[in-house]
């Protein structure tokens, strides 16, 4: 898997003076100065990146090369642990375009990041690179942003250091003690909910990082890579993963994989997660009342 930095893009052409021979053509260039790069070569149209992956960067030409070894890092990185991507046709393209734009993906991923940090912007890249691997959008957004959001941080761990990661952590347990109502909405049963956001990018990688102390990083790796590959997937839906790892996990020895799967997906119940608490020991906490009291923590302080 190659990111693609077209020389031609790399051309920083006052506006205006676009060459006509490459009509169509993408290519950075630097408006407001510090403000960095931004497209001019004409109105962005989605059909015409049908199946490309786009990038917008706010940025200079190295910024760009930073971003695009991000993003070769994530995609390297994930293949590792997933398998080949399931659309390997698709290219990485790393593209400006106009600030306005919402982050997307499939047919065209736009990760449009103007995060001032950062750290932040690269955990943005690495975000949208990991939809590569989740299905289709679903109506709960577990299967998509709870995934992508947990193979975020865990890339973001892997790049910067597990600080980082617990970092990473420790917001989205700020930002779900923030939401009561989004704590109590089961993930199997967002969809269409108010709070439907916090649950899916907050409630739902926290689940799969209490999973991950309770069976391990390569478990929770183990069952992403076989539910991606199961031929349900395309349906994409929770109640099908719900299932999926209900069969994984009750061949685990030392995981009480029904009770889990009860407390975070199907009740409506806050999860027994202190949200409020330091987040690796809340973690090992709520990890322990599937395993008997050991746990797996792969991040900092809970290890076997
Ligand atoms: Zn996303």
């Amino acid at each position: 898997m190659q990111v693609h930095l077209p020389k031609a893009w790399l051309a920083f052409l006052p506006p205006g003076e676009e060459d006509p021979a490459q009509a169509g053509a993408v290519r950075f260039t630097i408006t407001g100065g510090a403000q960095g790069l931004h497209l001019f070569c004409g109105p962005y149209e989605q059909r015409q990146f049908q199946g490309v992956h786009t990038y917008h960067l706010p940025g200079d030409a190295a910024w760009a090369q930073e971003v695009a070894q991000a993003a070769t890092f994530g995609v390297e990185r994930l293949t590792q642990w997933l398998g080949p991507r399931p659309l390997p046709d698709a290219q990485v393209v790393v593209l400006a375009l106009p600030a306005g734009w919402g982050s997307q993906h499939l047919p065209g991923l736009i990760a449009q990041t103007s995060a001032e940090d950062g750290q932040a912007r690269m955990a943005e890249v690495v975000h949208e690179v990991a939809h590569f691997w989740t299905p289709g959008r679903d109506a709960n957004r577990f299967c998509d942003e709870a995934v992508a959001h947990y193979l975020e941080d865990l890339l973001v761990g892997e790049r910067d250091g597990v600080t980082a990661r617990v970092a990473a952590i420790a917001h989205r347990m700020r930002a779900l003690g923030a939401c009561p109502e989004a704590q109590r909405v089961p993930l199997a049963a967002a969809a269409g909910h108010a709070a439907l956001e916090t649950v899916s990018r907050q409630k739902g990688p926290l689940a799969l990082c209490v999973l991950e102390y309770g069976i391990g990083r390569d478990g929770v790796l183990a069952l992403l890579k076989s539910w991606i590959r199961s031929p349900d997937v395309d349906a994409a839906d929770a109640g099908r993963f719900v299932r999926h790892a209900g069969e994984m996990l009750a061949g685990l020895g030392g995981f009480d994989g029904r009770s889990y799967l009860r407390d975070w997906f199907e009740a409506e119940a806050d999860p027994p997660l202190d949200v409020e608490g330091d987040p690796e020991e809340a973690l090992c906490r709520a990890a322990s009342r599937y395993t008997g009291g050991q746990t797996m923590g792969r991040v900092k302080k809970c290890r076997p």
